[in-house]
């Protein structure tokens, strides 16, 4: 095909996911429990893109605004590049100059390829190691072990790495100023767009997540001073909602545990460990992964 025919299936196609994950996002809205994903402001010069899936709304996106240009938090999928841009536009007329990415997983650096056109990407050094091994598009050109800081606009925001979690390479943003973090995935709350409960998720596989140490992550996370949260998927949350989740992933660690004393097999996990109490529908070999890691002495 000629140059110009390409562009044009390029931009009939871009058209046409779009409209696919718009149309998705819209049929997979539960009735009575509706989301919106229009950018919303949660403090002076904060705001949030809602994500409440892996798949048709991508992770929550943060948006600093500063007087020398935005810093996000996070982008999504590659399919929602445009509309994160465009609802960015709408609240500032500074162009987006930093991604941070709080770890690797495509529908939280979906977009990375095509902001690093524009913008710096900072990660931590594991997650963009994770996303070199996995040949994922877009790994930042900028990483940090321990933590650091970007100044823009006389705004400092942090990225601290503080333990295993979700994966080996999660960083909770800091926005000291304003007392709100962005958690990635160390946290996530509610309901996805389709309607079933969000489960945290360790990704043994391709992350080196923790399920065991998750628990002291969080309790790191609770030592910043902070009364305003974003968790990777779901409303935005206050500090004892964070401190709730701690406390489900430490019933959840003394049950497995529990259960891996008395003698309990892998197969028996989904009928043995009761966990309607803290809401936390796993599918039946989620856990099997917590099992391996906590059975190793
Ligand atoms: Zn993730």
């Amino acid at each position: 095909m000629r140059r110009r025919q390409i562009l044009n299936v390029g931009v009939l196609l871009a058209a046409m996911i779009a409209w696919v994950v718009a149309d998705v996002a819209g049929r997979q809205q539960p009735k009575g429990d509706p989301f919106t994903t229009a950018i919303v402001k949660i403090k002076e010069g904060l705001y949030v893109i809602p994500g409440y899936d892996g798949a048709a709304t991508g992770g929550n996106v943060a948006v600093r605004v500063t007087t020398e240009g935005a810093i996000i938090v996070d982008d999504k999928l590659p399919a929602l590049y445009t509309d994160i841009v465009d609802k960015v536009k709408s609240v500032t007329p500074q162009p987006i100059k930093y991604v941070l990415s709080t770890h690797q997983h495509g529908d939280h650096t979906g977009s990375n390829a095509a902001f690093l056109k524009t913008a710096e990407i900072l990660m931590h050094r594991n997650a963009r190691a994770n996303m070199i091994t996995q040949n994922l598009a877009g790994p930042g050109r900028i990483v940090y072990t321990d933590q650091q800081s970007l100044f823009l606009g006389g705004v400092e925001v942090q990225m601290r790495y503080l333990g295993r979690g979700h994966t080996n390479g999660d960083s909770v943003v800091y926005f000291q100023d304003l007392r709100t973090i962005h958690t990635g995935d160390l946290v996530v709350w509610g309901k996805r767009s389709q309607g079933t409960t969000l489960t945290p998720f360790m990704d043994y596989a391709a992350g080196n997540g923790s399920g065991k140490e998750w628990v002291a992550t969080l309790d790191k996370v609770l030592a910043l001073d902070f009364d305003t949260a974003i968790p990777g998927h779901g409303p935005v949350l206050t500090k004892a909602d964070v401190r709730a989740f701690r406390d489900k992933m430490q019933t959840l660690n003394q049950r497995m545990a529990a259960f891996i004393a008395s003698g309990g097999k892998k197969q028996d996990i989904a009928s043995r460990i009761q966990l309607d109490d803290i809401n936390w529908p796993f599918q039946p070999d989620a856990l099997h992964g917590l099992y391996d890691e906590l059975s190793k002495r």
